[in-house]
């Protein structure tokens, strides 16, 4: 018999999800398919799913343009001039952030440079960045590139927190002791808030304010964070912050990105800033004048006229959050992967999971560490139906998403894990 099924039956999980007060959300989403059934799909940290919603908001949109041409700025049915206004209530929700710290704009790594021109604005003798070893590659090129621009020497201004030997998590001892170690010449703490490789969830509170002890600012990249786990970003004091929408906001491919600014620099007109005419005051952005005056908050930092298309797709996907509610799905997110952990030990040892231990470090996400055959174990699972995520060298991700993952799902890719 299946390791699996001497020590859980099929039908006890479906009882799980049978009695889960948040099974219903599923019915929201396509589900990819596999031989004619529901694939198992684990692959919302990197593409989430599409509302069967999404259609319908963009098609919208694509009426008001068909029908009303440019006069949709003004009269479509959510009016393209005030476009981002439709978004910051649920997304603000999202951040645990005010209406006035949120916008949605550009895309991801687009906003984290631009986020650097009024956040790390380097001196002298307080130039340093410091980041999480082996951040997701696009931070550390932007961060790279940063310190170069401004005439540094990346290995002296960038410093990493590296896990301690044989370990893969990173302790917040050793992060604020580094910050200390630094304090004299850190501008910047800039992490991710939940780290793409390893699931791990980083202390932002702690973190940030460790920064801000020491005389630096704190940013966060939460583009695994965000949608995953509850975020306090105003009440932890987190200066800026950036995630994509594409990953568990599930708003589709190349989707807009959210952006987070403190509300202590919303006012601040001696930041400096890139400018466009979307972040210049909605009352005299037509009169076409000199002199930028920007809005207030997040949107002040605004520069294109906004995304329509991406924008709606995000409102579609932001209405199931606001239905649902983070809390409700954290507390289903720790029983789903509290299940697959669960079941990915019952041999013990068989299963290398590189993600923290306790739940409170981490997101929806494991990573398994493999040995050799790593990769036919991943192409084996990918032929049997299951949707995860290689990365190198070794590791598969698996990210079982609460808003539309089963505890069906969960067991269905422990069984093909134990398969020989
Ligand atoms: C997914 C991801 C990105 C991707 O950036 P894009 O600009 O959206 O392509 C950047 N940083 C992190 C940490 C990510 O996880």
């Amino acid at each position: 018999m299946n390791v699996i099924a001497g020590y859980m039956s099929l039908d006890e999980v479906r009882a799980m999800d049978a009695t889960d007060p948040m099974a219903s959300f599923r019915s929201h989403y396509h589900i990819p398919q596999h031989d004619g059934k529901d694939a198992v799909y684990l692959c919302g940290n990197s593409l989430g799913l599409q509302p069967k919603k999404t259609r319908q908001y963009i098609e919208e949109e694509l009426k008001d343009w068909e029908t009303l041409g440019v006069e949709g700025h003004m009269h479509g049915r959510h009016p393209w001039f005030y476009y981002h206004h439709f978004l910051e209530e649920s997304v603000a929700r999202l951040a645990g952030a005010s209406p006035l710290e949120v916008v949605i704009m550009n895309t991801l790594t687009v906003n984290l440079n631009l986020l650097m021109v009024s956040f790390y604005r380097p001196t002298k003798s307080r130039y340093k960045i410091l980041m999480e070893y082996m951040a997701f590659p696009s931070d550390q090129y932007a961060m790279e590139m940063q310190v170069r621009y401004h005439g540094f020497d990346t290995a002296d201004a960038i410093v990493e927190v590296k896990p301690r030997e044989g370990e893969h998590a990173l302790r917040t001892e050793d992060i604020l002791q580094l910050i200390d170690e630094h304090r004299n010449e850190l501008a910047l703490v800039m992490m991710g808030g939940v780290n793409y490789y390893t699931g791990q969830l980083y202390d932002m509170a702690t973190i940030t304010k460790a920064a801000h002890d020491a005389g630096a600012l704190a940013g966060f990249d939460l583009a695994h964070a965000a949608g995953n786990v509850p975020l306090h970003l105003h009440d932890w004091g987190v200066d800026f912050a950036c995630w994509c929408t594409y990953k568990y906001l599930n708003s589709g491919p190349g989707g807009a990105s959210g952006v987070f600014i403190h509300e202590r620099h919303a006012h601040d007109a001696t930041l400096p800033r890139f400018a466009g005419w979307w972040g210049n005051a909605e009352d005299t952005r037509f009169q076409m004048k000199k002199g930028f005056h920007p809005q207030p908050g997040a949107a002040g930092w605004q520069q294109s006229n906004a995304q329509i298309l991406p924008m709606a797709a995000h409102r579609a996907a932001m209405e199931l959050f606001d239905q649902a509610g983070m809390d409700a799905l954290r507390t289903k997110s720790l029983a789903l992967t509290g299940l697959l952990e669960e079941l990915l030990q019952i041999q013990p040892g068989k299963f290398h999971i590189i993600t923290p231990a306790d739940p409170a470090q981490r997101g929806c996400q494991l990573s398994i560490l493999t040995g050799a055959g790593g990769r036919q174990l991943f192409d084996r699972l990918t032929a049997s139906g299951v949707i995860a995520d290689w990365r190198e060298p070794n590791v598969i991700r698996v990210a079982p998403v609460p808003m539309y993952n089963s505890f069906e799902d969960v067991y269905r890719f422990a069984e093909l894990m134990y398969q020989d």
